[in-house]
């Protein structure tokens, strides 16, 4: 579960990890009188979601009716397709230096990873290798300071701010195991007035954790409209933000669907599991939800069991009399009733692959044309 950047500075607060003063906002009243009290402040659109800065969403106020207004018309807005719901309005930094930070778990080592870098306040992703260090922590040991002393070497940090940082990261990561991170990113660290603050904080609990978490953090929905409508018919639906809209009927096929669509140099849009058995009627409305994502293309991919390849076709059929379809769709049907699922989708002019890899091959091809 990722926690907006407030509560992230809330969890630091409580744990002793030095944050700008600030306070969250849902509507612009009282922004005034807090900014009175603070003088320049920066007021920081909360969405689950970095790169606000870029995009507009981090922006400066010099006087309380500047923030008033600047609160008033970020609230309800939208930055990168995020609709914000509140702002945080935090006193002005004066930064002399910005760094990076986070601890995440390295799933294919299984052990906590610390990534830091002297070039904070950009995408990490956008930092040359060579200008970041990464360091495994044994679970064991834990982080002590020799362990924050040897990072922040290796960073090449400038002296005055190795003790500092050193203790830094020993407390982030003390709270990375408390509370069942997966991953806390602080981006950037900066160093102002001498004293080191977390000016950013991005933090995604664990969600099978989610019951050892302390209560006063609230349940974020992270899933957006669709998904949610997905939900209410049961039906698991996830965006990654590729090409491909993906269909499929379990979760081991539809994962695989979308190592194959990797595989192959295609990016997934999204997935969406219909499970095995759904009625032809939840098969359908799955469907138009898949479609009014606008993906390039569609690949469903069916292995019947449960499930019946017809009843599939079925839905299909019956999504297609109803709405406009300008989208490739390609399907691959194997197992239960396949022939006469089939023949439903000939009869509609639409092809099904017996095999995945010429599907994926097809649907690939079919998304080109439409770039
Ligand atoms: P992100 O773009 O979503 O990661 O949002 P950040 O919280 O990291 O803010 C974007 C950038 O704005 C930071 O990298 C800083 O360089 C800058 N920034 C944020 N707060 C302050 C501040 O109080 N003072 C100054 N001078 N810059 C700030
Ligand atoms: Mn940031």
């Amino acid at each position: 579960m990722k926690l907006y950047e407030y509560m992230g500075k809330e969890i630091f607060l409580r744990e002793g990890i030095a944050v700008p003063r600030g306070r969250v906002f849902h509507s612009s009243e009282g922004v005034a009188e807090y900014v009175a009290k603070l003088g320049a402040v920066v007021v920081k659109s909360q969405i689950l979601s970095g790169g606000r800065g870029k995009n507009g969403g981090i922006r400066f106020a010099a006087t309380p009716g500047e923030a008033e207004k600047t609160a008033g018309e970020l609230l309800n807005s939208f930055v990168k397709d995020f609709s914000v719901q509140s702002v945080l309005v935090e006193e002005q930094l004066t930064i002399e230096r910005e760094y990076y930070l986070a601890i995440t778990v390295d799933g294919a080592v299984g052990k906590p990873l610390i990534i830091a870098s002297t070039y904070g306040g950009v995408n990490i992703e956008d930092v040359a290798e060579e200008f970041i260090v990464k360091m495994h922590v044994d679970v064991h040991a834990g982080v002590q300071p020799y362990l924050g002393r040897e990072v922040a070497r290796r960073m090449g940090l400038a002296p005055g701010d190795m003790k500092q940082f050193a203790a830094f990261l020993c407390k982030i990561y003390e709270l990375f195991r408390k509370y069942d991170a997966e991953l806390v990113e602080i981006n950037p660290l900066v160093v102002c007035g001498g004293s080191m603050l977390a000016a950013d904080a991005k933090i995604t609990l664990d969600h099978d954790a989610l019951y050892r978490v302390p209560h006063w953090i609230p349940r974020v929905e992270t899933r957006n409209q669709r998904e949610l409508s997905a939900a209410e018919i049961g039906i698991s639906f996830v965006e990654l933000g590729g090409e491909i809209g993906v269909m499929a009927n379990g979760a081991g096929i539809t994962m695989a669907t979308l190592d194959i669509i990797n595989h192959f140099g295609g990016t997934p849009k999204n997935f969406m599991d219909a499970g095995g058995g759904a009625s032809i009627e939840a098969t359908a409305k799955a469907l138009e939800l898949l479609l009014s994502s606008n993906p390039k293309a569609v690949l469903i991919n069916i292995f019947g069991g449960i499930t019946r390849c017809d009843d599939v076709a079925r839905a299909f059929v019956q999504v297609k009399e109803k709405m406009e379809l300008d989208v490739p769709i390609v399907f691959r049907l194997c197992g239960t009733n396949e022939q006469f699922g089939v023949d439903i989708l000939e009869q509609h002019g639409i092809l099904a692959f017996k095999t995945i890899q010429e599907a994926v091959a097809n649907v690939l091809e079919l998304a080109q044309g439409r770039r």
